[in-house]
């Protein structure tokens, strides 16, 4: 065993927007043996996680799971829908929508950045009108798809899917609606089918609460239809093997056993609760957590109160404090891991997390290690975010 003995005693507080705590009763679950990927019993294992991860999808489609990381799921709905020199537009709401952008890049598409100037986006979320006002004007309808991120993890931004489906519409537009919620899934409502989004991508590393190491891309008809007419090279990431072969339960290559079973107790989880009641879990922690940063006098990264995420809140730092410094001081001191502030906002603002196997002491001992580290950097604070989120944990029960 490697040992750098950087957690001495007691644990670790994993308060990153994902990578999120894995519960133990996943962590058991993942310990049993791996079988053989062409028998029996995986093709049972396979038809139950098919079937279980369209639920938390909330689509009657198919939806596609690789052995991959979310940039996987990325890459895989651009090949299968696109050709070569295809026009997409992105929307830009912060960090990873600008990855995907360069992703996107990357594989020859041309693409086109949406967004208000100087990054107000980052703070505010996708304006659909925007949107309905350029694909209004590509009367030759030039733009394959819209590509658009649900959760944005760098900011704690959300967006409104309906209304980019909605403004689409308006436009009369055929484009395609790409929607990355990686960290969104399985901790906010996210309705693929009712909004009408013909790729969603997701990861199992946030919301899930699983370990790193699975893609999903969940799929319309149209998106289906799309990909048969799809030049761009591909072979790993290609659709029409996997849904043919998953009809039994199977996959073309090798699938992520373990993590599988993981996938398989993480729905079982998710569906015994109710997805209603996770997600409601999830904005009460939210509440209680934004409340903090208010009695701490501090601005909260998302500025419209209508799409605060329920996974994770910005806390900004006043002029000349690194938040860099801050976080590194709270998980050297106190154990407890941060988000960085990334892109735009690098050194203005720390995420903190609240997803996933969570509860109201974690978080409270989570401002506790904010509070105390900030108080170590000389942050001034108008009062006791601590005391504010107990107050809120003690005065609303969960359900
Ligand atoms: C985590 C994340 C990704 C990237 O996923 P990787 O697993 O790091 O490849 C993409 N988009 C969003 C919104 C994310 O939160």
């Amino acid at each position: 065993m490697l040992k750098l003995n950087f957690h001495p005693s007691g644990r670790h507080y994993l308060q990153i927007p994902g990578p999120s705590p894995v519960p133990d009763r996943i962590l058991r679950a993942m310990a049993q043996p791996t079988i053989d990927h062409r028998g029996p019993e995986f093709g049972a294992l396979g038809l139950k996680v098919l079937a279980d991860i369209r639920k938390i999808f909330q689509t009657q489609h198919p939806v596609v799971i690789y052995p991959g990381s979310g940039t996987g799921a990325w890459e895989a709905a651009l090949v299968n829908l696109c050709n070569p020199g295809d026009t997409v537009v992105m929307y830009e709401t912060g960090h990873f929508a600008a990855l995907w952008n360069q992703l996107a890049l990357k594989l020859g598409l041309k693409t086109e950045v949406l967004g208000l100037p100087g990054g107000q986006n980052w703070r505010c979320g996708i304006q659909a009108d925007l949107i309905e006002k350029r694909l209004s004007q590509d009367t030759h309808h030039q733009i394959k798809a819209v590509c658009v991120v649900h959760n944005e993890t760098s900011t704690g931004v959300t967006s409104n899917i309906l209304a980019v489906r909605r403004a689409m519409e308006r436009a009369q537009h055929p484009a395609l609606l790409l929607v990355d919620t990686i960290s969104g899934l399985g901790a906010a409502d996210y309705r693929h089918d009712e909004w009408g989004v013909d790729v969603s991508m997701g990861g199992s590393q946030k919301g899930l609460m699983l370990p790193p190491g699975i893609a999903f891309n969940a799929l319309s008809p149209r998106a289906i239809a799309a990909s048969a007419q799809s030049r761009m090279p591909k072979s790993y990431w290609a659709w029409d093997e996997m849904l043919s072969m998953n009809k039994s339960g199977y996959f073309p290559t090798t699938p992520n056993t373990n993590l599988l079973y993981a996938l398989s107790e993480a729905c079982d989880m998710l569906l015994e609760q109710g997805l209603p009641l996770v997600f409601t879990r999830h904005q009460r922690w939210a509440n209680g957590v934004r409340l903090a940063v208010q009695a701490w006098g501090l601005p909260i990264q998302c500025q419209d109160p209508a799409v605060y995420s329920p996974i994770l809140t910005g806390v900004v730092m006043p002029d000349g404090v690194d938040a860099d410094q801050v976080r590194q001081r709270i998980l050297e001191r106190f154990d407890c891991s941060l988000g960085t502030g990334l892109g735009l906002v690098k050194g203005r603002m720390f995420r903190i997390g609240h997803l996933g196997d969570t509860n109201d002491l974690t978080l409270i001992a989570t401002l506790a290690a904010c509070e105390m580290g900030m108080r170590l950097c000389g942050v001034p604070l108008a009062g006791s975010g601590v005391q504010s989120a107990m107050a809120f944990f003690a005065d609303h029960p969960g359900a």
